[in-house]
């Protein structure tokens, strides 16, 4: 006989969610503030992109759009490949990803590894027909067209199930572990869906609670929530967020206010986590918990901020830790990846 208790997932897609928020201890100490980390890289897939994957799939399925057998097919920077294809394990479908070949290795690795179709295509922008969403979009509806049903297009940009993953389970997480107790919230932009998702839960909870954007460089977010117009500048090596559109996902986000955290500001939190804390984190991480860091100081001291730990730094160990590649951008190298041991052997 089965053991049935409420801390035994019956399945690796149950397990998807319920993270815990971790205090960051040095940017709460420097700033005054609570600042807490979701921790989203315990997610089976270790991003949290999972929670959108599982929503998106079982919308379908209740929509009556997948039959076993069928196909998943999504354009993706990565995490959410990841999350659909062991979704996709799980409930007996198949996945199809187009990346965009800038991404990292490890990515594009770890989706083969979990079996994926992947379909390398070089980065061009949304409004160019060639960029990796659009792709996407048409090879789902050719193998929908020649065997109905057997086929969907995730679609995580304009699919509203995956803000609904955050609306349900993220938002009213964070409400939960804070007690209620939460002054702010702030993350990048992807899709929107765990920006729109999380603060529309929160504010219908307390509508006092302060909703901030970080956004990279080379996005256009900052500038659309502080001029209403898209107008990004610069770039940046962060994977997986930054957009120049208003997403549906991202429509109706209660957002207050918006920071713009460059790549060497992200870097050096990143860095700081690491060394400092044991927290091995991906770049958007790093723009999430600088601002943080410049949402406490405009809240000022005494406030509790809530953030999202994307995914792991692994997933960028050829990029964000390689000293060669940062080099290459200009960006500082942190001394500790070029040290020769200290002891004699
Ligand atoms: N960080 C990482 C590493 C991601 O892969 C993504 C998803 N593209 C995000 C942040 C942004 O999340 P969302 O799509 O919910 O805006």
């Amino acid at each position: 006989m089965a053991i049935e208790t409420p801390d035994i997932a019956p399945s690796v897609i149950d397990s998807i969610g319920n993270t815990p928020l971790i205090r960051l201890n040095r940017a709460s100490e420097e700033t005054g503030c609570e600042i807490l980390g979701k921790a989203e890289f315990l997610n089976p897939g270790q991003s949290v992109k999972d929670r959108a994957a599982l929503s998106i799939v079982r919308d379908a399925i209740a929509k009556g759009l997948l039959k076993p057998g069928g196909v998943i097919v999504e354009g993706t920077a990565g995490n959410t490949g990841i999350g659909l294809t062991l979704v996709a394990n799980a409930l007996g479908f198949r996945s199809v990803i187009v990346i965009p070949e800038t991404q990292t290795a490890e990515k594009k690795d770890t989706l083969r590894m979990y079996g994926a179709e992947l379909i390398e295509v070089p980065a061009v922008p949304y409004r160019n027909p060639n960029n990796y969403v659009k792709i996407s979009g048409r090879i789902a509806e050719k193998l929908a067209a020649s065997d109905p049903n057997s086929a969907i297009w995730a679609n995580q940009f304009d699919n509203v199930a995956n803000r609904q993953a955050h609306i349900d389970t993220t938002g009213p997480e964070i409400w939960r572990q804070t007690a209620g107790r939460v002054d702010g919230f702030i993350c990048a932009v992807g899709t929107g869906g765990t920006l729109a998702g999380v603060s529309m839960a929160l504010k219908e909870r307390n509508n006092d609670i302060t909703i901030g954007v970080a956004d990279p460089m080379g996005s256009a977010i900052y500038s659309f929530f502080k001029t209403g117009e898209f107008r990004a500048e610069g770039s940046s090596i962060t994977e997986g967020i930054g957009q120049g559109r208003e997403t549906e996902n991202l429509k109706g986000a209660p957002v207050d206010t918006a920071f713009r955290i460059d790549d060497t500001e992200a870097l050096t939190v990143v860095y700081d986590l690491l060394r400092n804390e044991g927290l091995c984190l991906g770049g958007s991480s790093g723009v999430n918990v600088a601002g943080a860091i410049r949402l406490a100081r405009e809240l000022g001291p005494g406030h509790t901020i809530v953030t999202v730990l994307c995914d792991y730094g692994t997933r960028y160990a050829s990029k964000m830790f390689n000293p060669d590649f940062l080099r290459s951008k200009d960006l500082p190298v942190p001394d500790w990846l070029e040290r020769a041991p200290s002891v004699d052997v």
